[in-house]
């Protein structure tokens, strides 16, 4: 395999144009035109090219999405096919096209049993936002009107549109454009390592899923239409709540008789070590939303699963739902998608991560305890967190202005590693086609860097 990058233009060249047009997500945009972005230009299975021609292990997929890895052919093949024969054709004016109505019919194959039904969306995002009109919808149409809240987490990640930033927790989001909006609350976060100071994790996960009871009583119970939450935080920080956490949740849902809605834009289609993070999880939504692993991140596509008990509802009693996106149930995403969901079920992803490959990263975690900067590790499936400590034996967090995450992540990007750092936790979720072979080799570069930084620790004078 050739693994020069093409050579079109110099990377000082790319990074000129770059900076002078692209706006970035999530970016300081002065910051970055200063320093110049890292030009990504070809990728194969779990490795990435950058414009340098230097080769990097992505141990994040992408941006938790690439689940089968780069250059899988069946995906290439489905979306090359779906452009010749048909690009685009809309599903508003009573139309459909045969992927859209395919996959509908293989995702209420895979998902749990309560689901039959699905709105397609083109992002996350864009699901989120319909869930929090779907839920909405379904109690007017209850003929409770007033059932408008929807509770979710502090440090949660729901996306970056209105109603998305809002459900998510992340007091930066909501400092910019006037977010929250309105009837969307919060609380804690199941966060033992920071919230359940003296408690077994499983007397916190207890206590955590009664803040919910808590706000319902405060909001009132005839107020609240929704509970909205991922299985694992995944952007938070890949926060894995205690195992008694979600049985609590769906029971104060089932006793207040509000939505419960697993938000499965990570966790679903394999990551956790079965096909949903609810299931690994053990509760029974009510709603989905899913993205990023139902097509791998080839193409865009999103949406959201909808339970016999609210799509009953909206069937036979709506009407019309005044909601839809040009690009719900686009073709070639949809072909895309059902390849992807073929080749995850073909090569026994699932399976893989269950039983190989998640135990293996779960192993290599767990003797990574005994490095001396790090204070903490959690993994589910195929992702995992090392949270970095600046006094080990006593657990004390390093002072955040030190930024030794950011310090960490920078010893990651040169040693040819993409580990992502949130605050002092580093995280990883790999492609799930990774082999035990490049598993230990990607926690041998985690382990190099984890060294590097402790050398920069130590001189700098942090550790004392
Ligand atoms: C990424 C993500 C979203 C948003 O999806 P987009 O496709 O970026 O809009 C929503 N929820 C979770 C849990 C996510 O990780």
């Amino acid at each position: 395999m050739n693994t020069r990058p093409p050579r079109t233009r110099s990377t000082a060249d790319w990074q000129a144009l770059d900076a002078a047009h692209f706006l970035h997500p999530f970016t300081d945009f002065d910051a970055l035109a200063k320093k110049g972005a890292r030009v990504i230009t070809r990728a194969e299975g779990i490795y990435l090219w950058d414009s340098e021609g230097q080769r990097i292990l992505d141990a994040m997929s992408g941006l938790w999405c690439v689940n089968v890895g780069y250059g899988q052919q069946p995906l290439i093949d489905a979306a090359t096919r779906q452009l010749h024969e048909l690009p685009f054709y809309n599903a508003f004016f009573q139309t459909a096209t045969p992927p859209a109505i395919e996959l509908a019919e293989l995702l209420a194959e895979v998902t749990p049993p309560q689901f039959r039904h699905v709105f397609f969306t083109g992002s996350g995002s864009e699901g989120n936002d319909t869930i929090v009109r779907m839920v909405r919808r379904y109690w007017d149409l209850m003929g409770q009107p007033e059932r408008q809240v929807i509770v979710s987490r502090r440090n949660a990640y729901h996306g970056s549109t209105m109603a998305g930033a809002s459900l998510g927790g992340m007091a930066a989001m909501h400092a910019q454009g006037g977010l929250p909006i309105p009837g969307i609350v919060h609380i804690e976060q199941p966060h033992w390592r920071e919230l359940g100071q003296g408690m077994s994790p499983e007397d916190f996960g207890v206590e955590a899923a009664r803040w919910l009871e808590a706000m319902i009583l405060q909001v009132g119970p005839d107020k609240v239409a929704a509970f909205i939450g991922e299985p694992v935080q995944g952007a938070g920080g890949v926060i894995v709540p205690p195992a008694t956490y979600w049985p609590e949740i769906q029971r104060i849902c089932d006793r207040y008789g509000i939505l419960l809605v697993s938000d499965e834009v990570i966790c679903g289609f394999g990551r956790t070590g079965h096909w949903f993070g609810c299931e690994t999880m053990g509760f029974r939504p009510d709603l989905m939303t899913f993205a990023k692993g139902v097509t791998s991140g080839y193409i865009p596509l999103g949406g959201v699963m909808v339970g016999e008990r609210v799509a009953r509802v909206l069937i036979e009693r709506g009407g019309e739902f005044n909601h839809g996106y040009t690009y719900s149930g686009h073709p070639v995403a949809c072909a895309v998608g059902l390849a992807n969901i073929r080749l995850v079920r073909d090569l026994g992803l699932v399976e893989h991560v269950r039983d190989v490959i998640g135990p293996r990263l779960a192993g290599a975690f767990d003797a990574l305890r005994e490095h001396p900067l790090v204070g903490d590790v959690q993994t589910c499936g195929m992702m995992g967190a090392l949270q970095l400590v600046q006094d080990k034996a006593r657990g004390t967090a390093f002072p955040a202005e030190l930024e030794v995450g950011m310090v960490c992540r920078g010893h990651c990007f040169r040693e040819g590693l993409i580990m992502r750092a949130v605050g002092d936790r580093m995280i990883v979720a790999p492609p799930l086609v990774m082999t035990t072979a490049q598993l230990d080799e990607m926690v041998a570069l985690i382990r190099r860097c984890l060294d590097l930084t402790l050398d920069d620790a130590s001189r700098q004078g942090w550790l004392s």
